[in-house]
């Protein structure tokens, strides 16, 4: 098994050592490795999206030819978890900020998402959310963080943090506001590696 984490820019390393902190404690093996080029992601079982700038990091993944390959990554079905930056990237439709500067979306999950949902004030917090995936709260970390808007029938809600959507699933995707790279708990690294394993 070969795990992908789109390392165009962001909190990459973080992400990478989280997913290897799970594969430990589940007692698995996977190679995990760093995408900045074509050619890799087509070789993976699975790839994260992480955090960072949206816009940034959506233009170079077309640059570089990567955006086309996580297509055809969800179009086979294997598993992509986006966080933050990493979920805008994941959605259909963007808000008026995306509109107005052309921002490309990957466009994979039938959501529509405000880019800097939580605003000024709130910059940067910390929450304790409830997942019905988790038997008890998890400590989010949620940064210039977006949320989800609207979604579609075949999207899934799995949390609500100040009556916002900050995350989701459709399928073999997942898609987190917030940050699970960022805290040691490796319970949603491991819930999306239940979609691989
Ligand atoms: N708000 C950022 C964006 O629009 C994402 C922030 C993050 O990934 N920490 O790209």
């Amino acid at each position: 098994m070969r795990i992908g984490v789109i390392a165009i820019q962001g909190d990459v390393a973080e992400h990478v050592e989280a997913l290897k902190r799970a594969l430990d404690e589940r007692g698995q093996i996977a190679d995990v490795v760093t995408i900045k080029h074509k050619g890799i992601v087509s070789k993976c079982d699975a790839l994260v999206l992480p955090g960072g700038e949206s816009t940034t990091l959506g233009k170079l993944l077309i640059r570089e030819g990567i955006a086309d390959e996580i297509q055809d990554m969800n179009n086979a079905g294997k598993p992509i978890m986006g966080t933050c930056a990493g979920l805008i990237l994941l959605a259909k439709q963007g808000d008026e900020q995306v509109a107005k500067t052309h921002q490309h979306l990957l466009g994979l999950m039938d959501m529509q998402v405000n880019r800097n949902a939580f605003g000024r004030q709130r910059d940067s917090f910390e929450t304790e959310l409830e997942l019905p995936f988790l038997s008890s709260p998890y400590n989010a970390v949620f940064i210039r963080a977006p949320a989800i808007l609207d979604s579609g029938k075949d999207v899934t809600i799995l949390a609500r943090f100040d009556d916002m959507v900050v995350a989701a699933e459709q399928g073999n995707l997942l898609a987190l506001a917030f940050h699970p790279e960022l805290t040691l708990d490796t319970r949603v690294h491991q819930y999306f590696l239940n979609k691989l394993f």
